[in-house]
């Protein structure tokens, strides 16, 4: 983790240059060793041996690629800690932008569909947005989610059909215990980083026969210091029209104009009269 409590239970940054003698866990409370960093290691907070905090085991020791995406964003935006009053439980979010409400988790190893499902309801029913952001690049050992492969498809044509995949293997039962990816496009967003064409993430905008296939958003998300949030919102208009006319690029062009990203800040009990294809 890069991010610990004090006494007074201020927000204390692993990277700040010095060493911290007296520094506490988020979750549990337990007091941290500061690692400042050497050589290749980046520095982060580490629980002791024989912690049983699970925050801990899973989130001591963090990826490169995670700790890039974290340093997108502003420090402040970065490891927020949420009470769950309901439970009593304690969850950090990877990021969360408070301007915008909205939280980024970003998922290097596998996670559990049930810990997926938990935490992407926590984090809506108490009105904030969530993007997932997983790494399925080809070097990663074990991609979080399932690999994919260029879809010959029949059931897409024009110009989505250049963005439709299936997975390589076992398609990932999380997302499908998750929202629903049309119905809640404003505040639930699915997106894959495949290390193909630098730190650039696809969001999943469609799919097919409970994601045997899927559709990738025509828009890529550059990610960069100045990351635009809304981004990983943005729906292709294609997806929501009511009659879900086939479109070509000219029409695309003229309606990707629009973006359909009206932030309303509950989510909850919000129900929309939209119908959907399929
Ligand atoms: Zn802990």
């Amino acid at each position: 983790m890069i991010v610990a409590y004090d006494k007074q239970g201020n927000r204390l940054y692993a990277g700040v240059g010095k060493k911290y003698k007296e520094c506490f866990c988020p979750v549990c409370g337990e007091e941290l060793i500061h690692k400042p960093g050497k050589g290749e290691r980046r520095p982060h907070f580490a629980h002791k041996g024989n912690t049983e905090c699970t925050y801990g085991k899973d989130k001591d020791h963090k990826s490169d690629w995670h700790i890039r995406m974290q340093e997108y964003f502003p420090e402040e935006a970065r490891e927020v800690r949420f009470d769950d009053k309901e439970t009593g439980e304690k969850h950090i979010a990877d990021i969360f932008v408070e301007s915008c409400n909205t939280v980024l988790e970003i998922q290097h190893s596998p996670i559990d569909p049930e810990e997926f499902l938990s935490r992407t309801l926590f984090h809506l029913k108490n009105g904030r947005r969530i993007a997932w952001l997983f790494d399925e690049s080809s070097d990663s050992e074990n991609a979080s989610f399932g690999k994919f492969k260029k879809d010959d498809c029949e059931w897409e044509d024009g110009i989505y059909a250049q963005k439709s995949f299936k997975w390589a293997y076992k398609r990932r039962k999380a997302i499908t215990r998750g929202p629903d990816l049309k119905q809640a496009f404003d505040s639930y967003s699915i997106c894959v980083y495949t290390g193909t064409e630098g730190d650039v993430f696809h969001r999943i905008v469609g799919e097919h026969c409970l994601f045997d296939y899927v559709t990738f958003s025509l828009d890529n998300i550059e990610m960069s210091e100045n990351t635009n949030i809304e981004d990983f919102f943005r729906y292709d208009l294609y997806w929501v029209l009511e009659d879900r006319k086939r479109i070509n690029a000219q029409s695309y062009q003229k309606i990707s104009t629009y973006i359909p990203v009206a932030y309303r800040p509950r989510y909850a009990g919000r129900k929309r009269k939209r119908r959907f294809y399929g």
